[in-house]
């Protein structure tokens, strides 16, 4: 691993100078990502500026039907937290589901949705739940956040600060679990807002997308059998060792309907 300089600002505002002026910075959050990738040489940063030591970036605020998660909240507080079980349960379970406990102890909203891996389970609640992304220059639309594999819309030196997710009158996150990982080898977020209908289906392809068609079909009659005759292509999906474009275009379907099922 190549030598580095760790900072440890106390407000995002000294985060953001540090970044700004340092070589080849990387934000620290949980590590969880970050820190095999340096081990692997895959990055290198020059300096690691960590978040852990600011309050301010931490902790659940739920204000009428809008949740806001600090970025350096862990898993496993979301998922504990009675706020977010009463107000937006999907989310508590997804949160819930991630990884293992260690991951879950340590891994942050901010660092999952930051590293954009294709298999993570936040993004398609990002996008399904009409997120905001809010960062320490601007607030980023969820549908505009994500913009491939490992990329989003963040610019060099943002940092995000928190999300803010609307309640839906029911959501459902049903998820093919990856059977050593636990990420998602296809995971469907299904949320309905009065009459519209959001499915975000993450794991599948190079990085989220929603279903239009199935949105369509959901929002005309909220059942499962409202998806029977509605398939995903598997031309823009990912195949790998474990599994086949196919299965995975095929799992978005079974996925989706299990959801609707559950919350219909
Ligand atoms: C064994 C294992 C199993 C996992 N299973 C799942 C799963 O089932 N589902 C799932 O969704 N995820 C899963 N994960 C991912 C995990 O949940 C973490 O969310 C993820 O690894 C990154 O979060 P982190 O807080 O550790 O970020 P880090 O590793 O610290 O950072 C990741 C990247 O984001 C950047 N970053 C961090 N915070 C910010 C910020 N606030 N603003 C801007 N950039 C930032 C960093 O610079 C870095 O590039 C798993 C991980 C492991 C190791």
């Amino acid at each position: 691993m190549r030598n580095f300089t760790y900072h440890r600002p106390s407000d995002a505002a000294a985060a953001g100078a540090q970044l700004a002026k340092s070589e080849e910075p990387r934000l620290l959050a949980g590590g969880m990502s970050l820190l095999p990738s340096m081990k692997l040489r895959l990055v290198a940063p020059s300096d690691l500026v960590d978040l852990g030591g600011i309050a301010a970036l931490k902790g659940i605020k739920v204000e009428g039907k809008e949740v806001l998660i600090g970025a350096m909240t862990c898993h496993a507080d979301v998922a504990a937290n009675a706020d977010v079980m009463r107000v937006l349960p999907a989310l508590a379970e997804l949160a819930d589901g991630i990884g293992d406990p260690a991951v879950r102890h340590r891994g942050t909203i901010g660092g999952s949705i930051s590293n954009a891996d294709p298999a993570a389970c936040y993004p398609s609640a990002v996008v399904a739940l009409d997120a905001t992304v809010e960062t320490n220059k601007r607030k980023i639309p969820g549908d505009d956040f994500f913009t491939g594999l490992f990329s989003t819309a963040l610019e060099p030196g943002e940092i995000v600060t928190g999300v803010r997710f609307k309640a839906p009158d029911k959501a459902k996150y049903m998820k093919l679990r990856h059977p050593a990982s636990g990420f998602a080898v296809v995971g469907v977020l299904v949320a309905k807002f009065g009459a519209k209908v959001r499915v975000a289906v993450t794991g599948a392809g190079p990085s989220v997308f929603r279903v239009p068609a199935m949105e369509k079909a959901l929002e005309a009659n909220f059942s499962p059998k409202a998806l029977d005759g509605i398939t995903i292509s598997p031309d823009d999906l990912m195949t790998d060792i474990h599994f086949s474009a196919e299965y995975r275009a095929n799992a978005v379907v079974v996925m989706a309907k299990r959801g609707v099922a559950a919350i219909a």
